[in-house]
């Protein structure tokens, strides 16, 4: 029997019993962490709004053989803007599922947590495109399970590439032309933006949002981060890059 306090973000709840809800949290030290919070679905809980998802903050965890309950949080952010918003809370949601499917107990992940609150206070303060924020989310993502795309070099050949190309989102990278590749075209900008965007700290991504090929680099992020980590079905009507959204 021991109690622990640990950063956490809340990945997504689920209502247990008459007036509990099991919690999924997503800590950098300790990876996930399932944990019962008691009580938070009575009037007047101190825990009513630490179990909700998008909630960070310090979480204070009584570990009992294997199994946590919350027993205090001090809140840190609330993202409450991007719960008002829906198109920003469906990129909100879809992250949240990436985390989910990754994450693992026992499983330190510091630097991810690190770029999620980043990008989620991007996605919840910023006034740049959701799509943008979304698709620097799953390059850095992506590198932190070390799951980059290779762009630099044909994946079939391993020849170097400079120029346009094809992307073959199974074989996880660039094809060059003189290679059998039945992706689509990749042009040497958007190439080298998937190149580029996961070697650079999460905050730059922001200079990406004046280079006109990123809304084609992050189509074939999208379909590569798709296929890899089995999002199809959860993220079908999110993403619509090319659109002529305003800026
Ligand atoms: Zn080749």
């Amino acid at each position: 029997m021991a109690s622990l306090t640990t950063p956490a973000l809340v990945l997504r709840r689920s209502d247990y019993g008459d007036y509990d809800r099991m919690v999924t949290l997503f800590s950098p030290e300790m990876g996930r962490v399932d944990a019962i919070a008691r009580g938070c679905r009575r009037p007047k809980s101190p825990l009513v709004n630490a179990v909700e998802p998008f909630t960070s903050g310090e979480y204070q965890l009584y570990a009992h053989k294997d199994r946590f309950s919350i027993e205090h949080c001090q809140i840190s952010d609330s993202y409450y803007e991007l719960r008002a918003d829906y198109d920003r809370l469906c990129h909100g949601v879809y992250w949240l599922r990436l985390l989910g499917t990754s994450i693992l107990p026992d499983s330190p992940a510091p630097d991810l947590f690190i770029v999620t609150l980043r990008a989620l206070a991007h996605l919840n303060y910023g006034e740049l495109r959701p799509e943008l924020v979304t698709f620097a989310f799953e390059m850095h993502f992506m590198r932190l399970n070390g799951l980059s795309p290779r762009m630099d070099a044909c994946v079939r050949c391993g020849r170097p590439i400079d120029g346009d190309a094809r992307f073959d989102p199974e074989l996880g990278g660039a094809v060059c032309m003189n290679c059998r590749c039945d992706g689509p075209v990749i042009s040497n900008g958007a190439r080298r933006i998937l190149m580029k965007l996961p070697r650079t700290p999460f905050d730059k991504f922001q200079l990406l949002a004046d280079r006109p090929e990123w809304p084609e680099a992050a189509r074939l992020c999208r379909s590569y981060v798709n296929l890899r980590m089995n999002m199809d079905r959860f993220a079908p009507k999110l993403y619509a890059p090319d659109s002529d959204r305003p800026a």
